[in-house]
């Protein structure tokens, strides 16, 4: 019998009017994250049916658990003999592997023409399996062991609970977004969160050489490629930050060193997403975790930029922010030693509550336009793909 793997969408499905673009986009997905295996995808508007080689299975489950949009993935079982004495003995089978006391059997009969309905389905075929099998009952709400039979057009389909997957929408049905990609834990765990909302995320990534080495920039780009793993591929644009922050560090009193760095910072990748036509930028503020992360630093700070900025992380604790971290396998490559460029300029006493015109009249010192357009003109992009090699995805299961 046939093998075949089911998909349930879940929330997705409550959108009415998207529901096809939605859908198209989950299979682009799906297929983009199966390219490396041999495979055959259907979809209704209830479900997906992907169709691998056996062997290919436990493989092709594992991926899917990493695309957002699916709810549910479950390893069914396909018989073309539709008559009820095939489905009564396919069932025995199946259920013969199974430890349960209590049962239900639920049918769902696609295909109204076939002559038994489906409450009549699940009484013989609840029936047979008290005849053969002792010491168990059937209870309808709360069972063991959910046995579901789906009688379609051609087809008959068996199978059990699934695997709960990541849920949330396809990645790029609701747009794009730039994500601030630092090195460290948390702005990864706010990619992966915007990813989930089905933003399609590129990075940016501040670099200051000789101040941060080709190490912390190695390490960015393993982040975004772990984060390709979610998104399909990630476009890491890399804009070199030393020429703006050595000069805001000789010009600038310290205490504002970090506000206006962040000004800069905003202001650029503000830019770069609307060249690419992001509608949001996302990064890894989490409310009070640092000076420039109280509120009246983020007002001051955001006050350069008309774009939305989402920050996923603003209510999370760094204990929460390291499971996420840790469930997505970025936490190992984010505690790595190297520097980021913030820390090799940190004051040791940053404004806590910075005043947007003394920013102003700061920022005023520097030709900051003239720098920002510079280390633009100059960005460099790299796009990054999941790596097809690593196999550390086996512990989502
Ligand atoms: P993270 O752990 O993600 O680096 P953090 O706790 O170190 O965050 P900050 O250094 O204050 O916090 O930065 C806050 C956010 O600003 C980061 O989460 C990230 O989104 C962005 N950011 C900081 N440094 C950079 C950088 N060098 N390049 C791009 N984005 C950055
Ligand atoms: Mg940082």
């Amino acid at each position: 019998m046939e093998k075949v793997i089911i998909i349930k969408y879940g929330e997705l499905t409550l959108k009415k009017k998207n529901k096809n673009f939605f859908l198209k986009s989950l299979r682009d997905n799906v297929i983009h994250m199966l390219k490396d295996i041999n495979h055959e995808v259907y979809y209704d508007f209830g479900r997906m049916f992907i169709y691998v080689d056996e062997n290919d299975l436990e493989k092709t489950v594992l991926l899917l658990k990493k695309v957002f949009g699916i709810y549910e993935i479950i390893i069914g079982y396909k018989a073309e003999d539709r008559d009820i004495e095939n489905i009564k003995r396919i069932i025995l089978n199946l259920v013969e592997e199974k430890e349960f006391n209590s049962f239900r059997v639920s049918t769902k009969r696609s295909d109204k023409t076939y002559p038994i309905t489906s409450m009549e389905v699940n009484r013989i075929v609840a029936g047979e399996i008290l005849k053969k099998i002792p010491g168990i009952h059937v209870d309808i709400h709360t069972p063991n062991l959910t046995i579901y039979i789906e009688i379609r057009n051609e087809e008959v389909l068996f199978y059990f609970d699934g695997i709960k997957a990541l849920g949330g929408y396809p990645v790029g049905t609701l747009g794009k977004g730039l994500l601030m990609l630092s090195g460290g834990i948390d702005s990864p765990v706010a990619g992966y969160m915007a990813i989930k909302k089905g933003i399609k995320i590129e990075a940016i990534y501040f670099e200051s050489p000789p101040h941060t080495s080709e190490q912390a920039k190695n390490k960015v780009m393993a982040l975004a490629r772990k984060l390709a793993e979610y998104n399909t591929t990630v476009k890491l644009h890399v804009i070199n930050f030393t020429e703006i922050q050595e000069t805001i560090l000789k010009n600038i009193p310290k205490d504002y060193l970090i506000t206006i760095m962040r000004r800069m910072m905003y202001r650029i990748s503000a830019i770069v997403a609307s060249r690419s036509r992001a509608n949001v930028l996302i990064n890894g503020e989490s409310i009070g975790q640092v000076a420039s992360q109280t509120l009246t630093s983020m007002k001051v700070i955001n006050e350069v930029v008309k774009l939305p900025v989402i920050r996923p992380l603003a209510c999370f604790d760094k204990s929460e922010i390291m499971e996420v971290a840790r469930k997505i396998d970025t936490y190992d490559i984010s505690i790595l030693p190297y520097e980021d460029c913030c820390t090799v300029f940190v004051p040791t006493h940053p404004v806590i509550n910075p005043v947007s015109q003394k920013c102003i009249e700061f920022e005023a010192l520097i030709p900051w336009e003239e720098l920002i357009y510079k280390a633009i003109s100059k960005h460099e992009v790299i796009k990054l793909e999941k790596d097809y090699n690593d196999n550390s995805y086996d512990d989502l299961l």
